[in-house]
């Protein structure tokens, strides 16, 4: 199983989540929201085989960009993997746009030739978002919980990229319709946890299980089937990673 996109450190108990996590078999990408964050969140991974650490730089927290980018610039070689990074025009980040737009382009110019996983906030910005990684000639890239409109994932799917699925996603019209508009290679699983509830508790990486179940049954297969299907989706888009030498370590 794979939860591709979860915030362990904003968790109470890190730790026995990501116990819970391995001890079930699932691949968990950690995101985190700056390089401070990332530093301090090596503890919490380093005895975890199934878990890597992200390298984010989140929209949300613009305010602390220019202190942090040099951070992420030297930060970036050590690991295959990173997110959260990307965009937010919504009502919370509107006010900092320009400063998330020239970090954005940023974090582009840095990665630049480098095969990395990139997971990546879009809300409301969606267009934008996409714009600057046709200009980078960034892709594929993973949209995490895309919500935006119709005609701008159908661009983004025709440019190669990739979305991954979580279990809020799967109970609202609006996310189902847009699942249904995926093309199954294009689909990768994840839970945003803690922000992600089920019931009134927080989601934790095995609730991918419930995103697995729900394309299953929208793909007329058994829910394992559709992990498998992830599975490979996954592999195919880190492949150029496991092949670069000079990050093997990471991965
Ligand atoms: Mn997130």
């Amino acid at each position: 199983m794979l939860d591709c996109h979860c915030h362990l450190d904003l968790y109470t108990a890190p730790s026995a989540v990501a116990r819970r996590a391995e001890a079930a078999g699932v691949f968990t990408i950690f995101v985190t929201n700056s390089p401070s964050a990332y530093q301090q969140s090596r503890t919490h991974v380093a005895r975890h085989a199934r878990v890597r650490l992200a390298l984010g730089l989140h929209p949300l927290l613009a305010e602390q960009h220019l202190s942090e980018r040099k951070a992420f610039e030297a930060l970036a070689h050590q690991t295959s993997f990173i997110g959260e990074v990307g965009l937010d025009f919504s009502p919370d980040g509107k006010a900092t746009s320009d400063i998330q737009q020239e970090s954005f382009a940023f974090v582009l110019r840095v990665l630049a030739n480098q095969p990395k996983f990139i997971s990546i906030h879009s809300r409301r910005a969606e267009a934008r978002v996409l714009e600057l990684l046709r200009q980078a000639k960034r892709t594929p890239v993973v949209f995490h919980w895309y919500t935006g409109p119709l005609n701008v994932l159908r661009s983004a799917i025709s440019d190669g990229h990739y979305f991954s699925i979580n279990p809020a996603m799967v109970r609202s019209p609006k996310g189902q319709k847009i699942v249904a508009t995926i093309p199954r290679d294009r689909i990768l699983t994840e839970t945003d946890g803690p922000f992600v509830t089920i019931g009134s508790r927080q989601a934790e990486p095995t609730d991918v299980g419930l995103v697995e179940d729900y394309c299953g049954r929208l793909w007329q297969m058994p829910g394992i089937e559709a992990r498998a299907i992830v599975s490979d989706n996954f592999r195919r888009l880190i492949a150029p990673l496991q092949n670069d030498g000079r990050q093997k370590d990471a991965l």
